[in-house]
């Protein structure tokens, strides 16, 4: 079961990436993730990673598809995996379908968490926290009992600057525009599964579910 998860910040990728690992037994694959061990192991490309990112540099394709080799060699990827954060370009996308090629395999499915923008702003701008004890609310999960004040304590709510809408809106633009064109690769190659993710989260799951059915 080789797996590729896309969805917007908000989309709620990262909790459904923790229930398909679990329920299919896969590794998740982020790029952090991949990237942090491949210091930690020091090996070539690894090292090589570091060097750009000390730098403030961006690492180049080329190193990050030898890192993503390296990692889809390894035993636990046997019988499948979940590509988290990788591919973020169609050129990576490219590189990923040779890579696979010679590895003999290929991608089953791009499994895209699909929610409205207007949502997702609703969902990344809602967080409010306490002054005083640090206490986090969220005005649409977790409200508190009176508007803007804490109910631990009496402080003031207030929001963080990253969560403001423009900072946010700014980010989801950024990330839309990144990601139309990995989606219309994947569209064009048949791989991609548009799931709803504006419904609950064990509804999205049990969507995920059964479009994986078959292949468990
Ligand atoms: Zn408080």
């Amino acid at each position: 079961m080789n797996l590729v998860l896309m969805g917007l910040p908000g989309a709620g990728k990262g909790t459904q990436a923790e229930r398909i690992v679990e329920k299919y037994n896969i590794p998740h694959i982020s790029t952090g993730d991949m990237f942090r061990a491949a210091m930690k192991e020091e090996t070539e490309l690894g090292l090589k990673a570091k060097s750009f990112m000390d730098q403030g540099q961006l690492v180049p394709d080329e190193v990050t598809i030898g890192i993503v080799r390296e990692r889809l060699q390894k035993e636990d990827c046997n019988e499948g995996f979940l590509l988290d954060g990788f591919p973020r370009t169609v050129p990576q996308a490219e590189a990923l379908e040779q890579l696979l090629g010679e590895l003999g395999r290929s991608i089953d499915f791009v499994i895209n968490v699909n929610v409205d923008q207007s949502i997702l702003m609703e969902r990344l701008t809602g967080r409010r926290i306490c002054k005083d004890c640090g206490s986090t609310y969220h005005l649409v999960f977790n409200p508190p009992a009176k508007d803007g004040v804490c109910d631990k304590c009496g402080g003031e709510l207030y929001q963080r600057a990253d969560d403001n809408e423009e900072t946010v809106g700014n980010r989801l633009e950024v990330n839309v525009k990144q990601s139309k064109p990995l989606l219309d690769f994947y569209e064009s190659k048949g791989y991609l599964r548009n799931i709803d993710g504006q419904q609950a989260i064990d509804k999205v799951f049990a969507d995920i579910k059964e479009l994986l059915g078959g292949r468990a």
